[in-house]
């Protein structure tokens, strides 16, 4: 599967704040936005102080915040984006929801996992079940009442170990339920919009696509 390459910090600098895509060094002081929070490139320091931003430019850099905040490529983003046109209501409101019922987003936000980044990768590695089964497809969307829990023999690997110990200090969004015990979630509704916690403007990004 495609994804994005070049170095990860580099994306935060571009969208010119921290979208902590790398866990717990998002937090401490090694975070390349608290030392270079500029953008990227030979003329990175100066473009900060360029004239405002145009609309155009400003719906582009959400969107692409977006992309680069759930680690998606375009071509996929924009299916998303055309599947939520199609759904009854609030099109950027459907949009998040569907990125945020995503496998890899859900590891993420019950806390299996530092980053969204690491939940991928842990659902591509077959540490994860949906309902009991083996899910491997980050992409899966999951739905009220789906369960996902860590497979049982992945538990015993030195992540889920070191896990256990502080699973359940965070809280976890309230359309999902965790149980830290057993290392499982339960999803209790789609997520509305209130119950997304993004600095995204979902409008911005309606705006791009529909230019
Ligand atoms: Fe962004 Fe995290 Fe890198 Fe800081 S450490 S620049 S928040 S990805």
């Amino acid at each position: 599967m495609a994804r994005h390459v070049d170095p990860v910090c580099a994306l935060c600098r571009r969208e010119g704040e921290k979208l902590f895509l790398k866990g717990a060094r998002c937090f401490s002081p090694k975070c390349a936005f608290e030392s270079r929070g500029y953008a990227p490139g030979m003329h990175g320091k100066k473009a900060q102080f360029r004239r405002k931003e145009s609309d155009y430019a400003r719906q582009l850099r959400e969107k692409q915040k977006a992309r680069r905040i759930y680690g998606i490529l375009e071509r996929q983003f924009r299916r998303y984006f055309e599947d939520a046109l199609r759904v009854k209501g609030l099109t950027g409101a459907t949009l998040l929801s569907t990125l945020e019922r995503r496998l890899d987003n859900v590891v993420y936000r019950l806390g299996f996992a530092d980053s969204r980044a690491q939940a991928r990768q842990l659902v591509r590695h077959g540490h994860v079940t949906l309902n009991g089964r083996r899910a491997d497809v980050p992409s899966m969307l999951v739905k009220a009442e789906d369960v996902i829990s860590v497979r049982e023999r992945s538990r015993q690997t030195s992540h889920f170990k070191m896990l256990a110990e502080t699973l359940g200090e965070q809280p976890v969004p309230a359309w999902m339920l965790l149980d830290a015990a057993n290392m499982s979630g339960r999803i209790l509704n789609l997520p509305s919009r209130e119950q997304i916690e993004t600095t995204l403007n979902e409008q911005l990004i309606v705006e791009y696509y529909s230019r």
